[in-house]
């Protein structure tokens, strides 16, 4: 198995695996066949079509993880999902050709994305949490996703609030 194997069109097996941390520690972070697939997964239910209705840049900035490479990370959860190939962290960047004049801020895209995610009846997600950075979505399968809405206090130091869909759409 390639790691330039594509999950969906916009997405490579790479983008999930690279991890600066688990190269500074020589941790292997190759995920298991049952991970691939559930990063397929996620990818189907949810990054492309998210992709696809921005029509900009979903950067992965974290994918899967080994329980070593997990273990090593701060705040991340003993239970984390990213260990199972269900869960990816991302920010929304810009198109090569994007003038600077219409470039909106990191903020104003992650919060754009955050709404896209639901709100748009093509995706679906078992979690996601808003950070100040970056957004955290997991993905399980249709049947079984809890679509649960988390807010990170303090990029999650202080703790996650638990949002209803109505107060998450007022998050500006
Ligand atoms: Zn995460």
């Amino acid at each position: 198995m390639t790691n330039d194997i594509l999950l969906s069109p916009h997405f490579k097996l790479r983008e999930f695996i690279a991890s600066r941390t688990a190269e500074e520690h020589g941790i292997d972070n190759t995920p298991p066949d049952e991970a691939v697939e559930n990063l397929r997964r996620l990818c189907e239910g949810c990054l492309e079509p998210l992709r696809e209705a921005l029509g900009l840049p979903v950067v992965v900035t974290s994918g899967f993880r080994t329980k070593a490479l997990n273990s090593l990370l701060a705040h991340s959860s003993e239970r984390s999902q990213h260990m199972l190939g269900q869960a990816a962290d991302l920010y929304i960047g810009h198109t090569e050709n994007t003038e600077s004049t219409e470039k909106a801020s990191r903020r104003e895209l992650l919060i754009k994305a955050f709404r896209e995610v639901l709100t748009n009846p093509k995706i679906d997600f078992d979690q996601i949490i808003l950070y100040p950075t970056f957004i955290h979505v997991s993905f399980v399968s249709r049947e079984r996703n809890r679509r649960g809405i988390l807010l990170a206090q303090g990029n999650g130091k202080l703790g996650y609030g638990r949002l209803s869909l109505s107060s998450a759409l007022q998050i500006v």
